[in-house]
């Protein structure tokens, strides 16, 4: 049996929708469903784009930036939690989560006093912005050209280690996401995924296993396997997580990534409850 941390409703908060994870997930094993939804769904984060606006003035990118997020969070706070926390009381195999973007300084204090008067199982910490540019939208692949790529990851390594340092999160999420088109830079970038992971082990902070990259362009896991052991070494604990925006996805690919991670040497994963990490049994 297998735990999910990491799935998406995308602001659907019915029975029906939620059945259909459930149904999809029981098929792949999975017994506990952690759903970690993102904050640009909901309104009380509207304001978020207009500080980063603020911050880097208005290009095409913090423009794309904040009518997509103003688009987009249209859901009350207060409902999602209240759903989750009744399927609770029902039975329901679920847990409640936030996936939280870290921004840029001032963007995220206003974020954190928000998050912190919900009672969360799991809070992760994830990058998709960097001065207000989505990077990873897939039919914004044009945003790239033109870029220094070796400075997009120095950037994006930069930010992922203030998210560390925040000591905000509990897990820190697609650890490598900044590599979903395969476009890597000429320079050695591993360096700065290894600084990273140094103040990962030195933080406690779990890493997740996420295998949504293997649905996306650059058809691997985060992180890499590469970096896996580096994360073993470091004794830094993993999660399990298919980033599930849809039913079909729930669990994707466990299977094969266990296999990985027993080639590895690990034997145990953890997760979260009420943001206190417990450990289970892989094998
Ligand atoms: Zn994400
Ligand atoms: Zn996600």
């Amino acid at each position: 049996m297998f735990i999910d941390s990491h799935i998406h409703l995308e602001g659907e908060y019915t029975r029906e929708w939620i059945d259909k994870f459930m149904e999809m997930g029981r098929k792949k094993e999975i017994e506990k469903f952690y759903i970690t939804e993102h904050i640009h769904l909901f309104r009380e984060f509207k304001e978020i784009p207009s500080i980063i606006v603020k911050k880097f003035g208005e290009n095409e990118d913090t423009l794309f930036m904040k009518n997509w997020w103003r688009k987009n969070s249209q859901k009350k706070l207060d409902s999602y939690v209240q759903f989750i926390e009744d399927l609770k009381k029902e039975g329901y195999p679920v847990k409640l989560g936030m996936e939280v973007d870290w921004l840029e300084e001032d963007s995220n204090n206003l974020i954190w006093e928000i998050i912190r008067k919900y009672p969360w199982d799991i809070l992760i910490g994830s990058v998709h912005w960097i001065k207000g540019w989505g990077f990873d939208h897939l039919d914004r692949f044009f945003t790239w050209k033109k870029r220094d790529v070796y400075k997009v990851y120095k950037d994006y390594f930069y930010l992922i280690k203030e998210a560390i340092r925040s000591k905000m999160f509990d897990v820190i999420g697609h650890f490598d996401v900044i590599k979903i088109f395969g476009v890597y830079p000429e320079k050695d970038w591993q360096s700065l995924a290894r600084e990273a992971i140094e103040l990962m082990s030195k933080t406690r902070i779990a890493l997740e296993v996420n295998t949504a990259g293997l649905r996306k362009p650059v058809r691997e896991i985060y992180p890499r396997e590469e970096f896996l052991n580096l994360f073993k070494d470091k004794k830094v604990p993993l999660t399990l997580s298919s980033d599930a925006h849809r039913p079909e996805d729930v669990g994707y690919k466990f299977n094969e990534v266990l296999k990985i991670l027993k080639e590895k040497g690990y034997k145990k994963l953890i997760t979260f409850c009420k943001r206190r990490y417990y450990t289970i049994n892989i094998f």
